[in-house]
């Protein structure tokens, strides 16, 4: 159900965190007669990074135009490759059962990676005359061409959720069809959709046929 809502969006980001969104772009991924990608192509991982606010309009075009075939094809790979293993560990925390130890090794080897390209910055913000905010972040200036960028800026984002006290906010789509991640920031944790204009309707409509045929 990507890009329903959104206009001239590709991907529907009702997960709430990029590391969820970017689960859910395998849509469908529990359906029997199998899931839908949406990441088709490197052009797709540039345009989800740009929708979630993780590269500007200036990097993407930087991105777009220096990817040669083979190392883009490459980072299309790896970036679906930590997908999956992503996915693999948020199933399994909200199940509150053990994650594939291949999937922590993968998570691992992507996280590393990321280690190795980014800078720490410091900056602040004056705002009016009275404030100043501040605050530190990942930076990845020196990287900013290379190719592999968008598999460490996703590997940095699914790595702060997972190992933040939000993991435990980790919740799934009620339909079983859907079954999207999302982080439930709801006051009493009761969000049940990953999208209450598609997948809400979807089971009050449902619910409604129950009690006409029962
Ligand atoms: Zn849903």
């Amino acid at each position: 159900m990507p890009g329903t809502t959104k206009g001239q969006t590709l991907f529907d980001l009702s997960g709430g965190h990029p590391a969820l969104d970017l689960v859910n772009s395998l849509d469908n991924r529990f359906r029997h007669d199998g899931p839908n990608e949406i990441l088709v192509g490197y052009g797709e991982v540039l345009r989800f990074l740009g929708e979630s606010e993780l590269l500007d309009t200036r990097q993407i075009r930087l991105l777009g135009k220096g990817a040669s075939g083979e190392a883009a094809e490459q980072t299309l790979r790896s970036v679906r490759e930590l997908r999956e293993a992503a996915a693999g560990v948020f199933y399994a925390a909200f199940e509150q059962r053990a994650p594939a130890p291949a999937d922590l090794k993968t998570l691992e080897r992507c996280f590393f990676a990321a280690g190795q390209h980014r800078e720490l910055h410091w900056q602040t913000a004056a705002q009016g005359h009275q404030h100043v905010h501040a605050n530190i972040t990942w930076q990845w200036a020196a990287a900013e061409s290379d190719p592999k960028l968008p598999l460490w800026i996703l590997s940095q984002s699914v790595s702060d959720l997972l190992l933040s006290a939000d993991l435990t906010r980790v919740r799934t789509c009620d339909v079983d069809t859907c079954r999207w991640l999302f982080l439930d920031t709801s006051k009493n944790h009761t969000r049940r959709w990953c999208n209450m204009k598609v997948c809400g309707n979807r089971m009050k409509a449902r619910r409604f046929q129950a009690r006409r045929e029962g």
